[in-house]
């Protein structure tokens, strides 16, 4: 019998499971903005652990382990998103509880989207999967200037949307 093929290994892009479990729990989404690190590889990395304000983020002595997010102490303040050399860490929030999910994510495309705008929402593997609204494009000195935008998508593409499909802005 062939070996199963890991969807990360063969294609670079994480499998449903692999996604998941990086999540919180539906009742800390519902609370507000809290951040979901999709770094999956042990690499020599850890801005995110120093730049949590919170103590959220624990990598630890060996700088090649993943980092894990607390989610209960994460305050959503967006810090480590802006730190990430890997663009690997998103905020989620469901606290709207209107059956939408708002992302945000770091976006390196300008000109930024406008708020209110109609966008395409890609997946991780860049294909178009729904459309979304932009809610806020910001790029505070907190974040040392990395812009992030924010998104609203129905709550069915939780684990699909990732990021916005570049230059495709209305
Ligand atoms: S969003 Fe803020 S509080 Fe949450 S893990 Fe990142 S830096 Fe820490
Ligand atoms: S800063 Fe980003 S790439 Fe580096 S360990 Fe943290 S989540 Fe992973």
């Amino acid at each position: 019998m062939p070996e199963p093929i890991d969807p990360f290994e063969s294609g670079g892009v994480p499998s449903l499971m692999m996604i998941a479990e990086k999540f919180p729990s539906c009742l800390r989404m519902k609370r507000g903005r809290v951040a979901v690190a999709e770094c999956y590889r042990r690499i020599p990395c850890n801005p995110c652990e120093t730049a949590c304000p919170a103590g959220a983020i624990t990598i630890g002595a060996d700088i090649n382990a993943i980092p894990v997010v607390d989610h209960d102490k994460c305050t959503g303040c967006g810090l480590c998103l802006a730190k990430c050399p890997g663009l690997a860490i998103m905020l989620v929030d469901a606290s709207a509880r209107d059956g939408t999910i708002e992302f945000s994510v770091p976006h390196e495309f300008l000109p930024l989207p406008e708020t209110g705008g109609a966008v395409d929402i890609v997946d991780r593997a860049g294909e178009v999967v729904c459309r979304g609204v932009v809610t806020q494009s910001l790029c505070p000195s907190a974040y040392d200037k990395t812009p992030v935008v924010r998104f609203r998508v129905n709550e069915a593409y939780l684990m699909a949307a990732r990021g916005i499909r570049a230059g495709k802005g209305e």
